[in-house]
C-alpha cells in the first residue's frame, strides 16, 4: 500500500516576542485508504500539522507529501485534491446551506448542473435537506459542523483532513458524525483526523499518533495504547478530603500502579486488571477503614490516563478538567458501570 500522506521531520516555530516551537520533528505515514488519528491536548501541534499538510502554512524544516506531491512546492495542486474541515470557518454565514455547497462546487469547476446535484446529494447525506434554504447564520453548532464537512466533500477528495471534527458537539451529534465518517472511510477515503478524544480515535482510526509539545510520543492502535497505560481504571471520590491519604493507603497494592489522588476533586484513580472484581475489593477495603464515598466507577482509560501514563503529566491543565470532562465522550462510558 502506498502512502497517501507522508511527513518527515516537520519543524515549525511561530515567531513573535515569545517564539513557540509548535512542531519539533514530526514524522507520519498514512497508507492510502486508512485513517490516522492525531491525538493530543490543546496546543500539542495538531492544527499546525494539518495546516502544513493543506498547504496553508510553510514548515521551517522537513517535508510533507500528499498523494506524492510535495506540499511546499505544489500547495495549489494539493489543495485541489484534498478536503479540509475543522476550525477554519469555511462556510459563509450569509448564504444558505445549499448556496454554500453549490458555491464550493463552482469553485472546484464542477459546472452548474453537477454542483447542484452534488449539493442535493450532500445535503441529504448530512441530514440538512430541510434546512437547505436557511441562512447559515442561524445554524446550531452541529449543523454548521455537518455543513462544513459536506463542503469539504463536494469535490470528492481522496484525502480528507479533519481538525477536531466533533469538538463542541453534543454526544448524539458526535455519534451521527462518526457514522458518516465511518461510511466515507469504508468507501476508500484516506483520512487524517485530529482529536482530543481517545474514544473518537478509537472508533475511527486504524492507527493513532499521540502528539505532545510538537512531538509524536507514541504510536499504535487504540488497543495498543490502552494496553500500554493499563486497560481499566477504578476511580473513587471520597466524601471527606481529610481521608484522602487514608483511602490511598487502603488501596495501595491493589492496582497495576500506585493509586493517584487528586485533592481538588477528592478523586483517586488506579489502573487495574480484573474488572468488577477489583472494584468490589476496592470498595471492601475502603469500607473496612470507614471511608465514605461520593462516587465509585470502573472505567476505560481516557486521554488523560493515556497522557499521564505516557508523559507523566496530564493532558489538560487541572483547571480545564471540570469543563472538559462534561463534554468528554469517555465520561459516558463510565455511566453504565457506576457502582
Ligand atoms: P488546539 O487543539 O488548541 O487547536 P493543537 O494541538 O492544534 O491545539 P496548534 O494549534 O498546532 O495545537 O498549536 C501548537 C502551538 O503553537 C501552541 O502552543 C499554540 O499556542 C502555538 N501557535 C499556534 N498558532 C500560532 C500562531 N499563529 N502564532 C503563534 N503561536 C501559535
Amino acid at each position: 500500500m502506498s502512502a497517501a500522506i507522508r511527513v518527515e521531520g516537520l519543524v515549525k516555530t511561530y515567531g513573535g516576542r515569545h517564539p513557540v516551537r509548535a512542531l519539533d520533528g514530526v514524522d507520519l505515514d498514512v497508507p492510502e485508504g486508512t485513517v490516522l488519528g492525531l491525538l493530543g491536548p490543546n496546543g500539542a501541534g495538531k492544527t499546525t500539522v494539518v495546516r502544513i499538510l493543506a498547504g496553508l502554512l510553510r514548515p521551517d524544516a522537513g517535508q510533507a507529501r500528499v498523494l506524492g506531491l510535495d506540499v511546499a512546492r505544489d500547495p495549489e495542486r494539493v489543495r485541489a485534491l484534498i478536503g479540509l474541515s475543522g476550525q477554519y470557518a469555511a462556510v459563509d454565514d450569509t448564504l444558505t446551506a445549499r448556496e454554500n455547497l453549490v458555491l464550493v462546487g463552482r469553485l472546484h469547476h464542477l459546472g452548474k448542473r453537477n454542483s447542484s446535484a452534488r449539493a442535493t446529494e450532500l445535503l441529504d447525506r448530512f441530514g440538512l435537506t430541510e434546512a437547505r434554504d436557511r441562512v447559515v447564520k442561524g445554524f446550531s453548532g452541529g449543523m454548521r459542523r455537518r455543513l462544513d464537512l459536506a463542503a469539504a466533500l463536494v469535490a470528492e477528495p481522496a484525502v480528507l483532513f479533519l481538525d477536531e471534527p466533533t469538538t463542541g458537539l453534543d454526544p448524539r451529534s458526535r455519534m451521527d458524525l462518526w457514522d458518516v465518517l465511518a461510511e466515507l472511510v469504508a468507501s476508500g477515503t484516506t483520512l487524517l483526523l485530529t482529536t482530543q478524544y481517545l474514544e473518537e480515535a478509537d472508533r475511527l482510526a486504524d492507527a493513532i499518533a499521540v502528539v505532545d509539545h510538537g512531538r509524536v510520543i507514541a504510536r499504535g492502535t487504540a488497543d495498543e495504547l490502552k494496553e500500554r497505560v493499563g486497560g481499566e481504571r477504578v476511580s473513587v471520590v471520597v466524601r471527606d478530603r481529610a481521608r484522602l491519604d487514608a483511602a490511598v493507603a487502603a488501596l495501595d497494592g491493589l492496582g497495576l500502579a500506585p493509586p493517584r489522588a487528586e485533592p481538588r476533586t477528592r478523586g483517586i484513580t488506579l489502573p487495574v486488571r480484573g474488572g468488577a472484581r477489583v472494584l468490589m475489593e476496592a470498595l471492601r477495603r475502603l469500607d473496612a477503614v470507614g471511608i465514605e464515598l461520593d462516587d465509585a466507577a470502573l472505567r476505560k482509560p481516557t486521554l488523560d490516563d493515556v497522557f499521564l501514563g505516557l508523559t507523566g503529566h496530564a493532558a489538560r491543565p487541572a483547571d480545564a478538567n471540570a469543563d472538559a470532562d462534561a463534554a468528554d465522550p469517555d465520561a459516558a462510558a463510565t455511566a453504565g458501570s457506576r457502582a
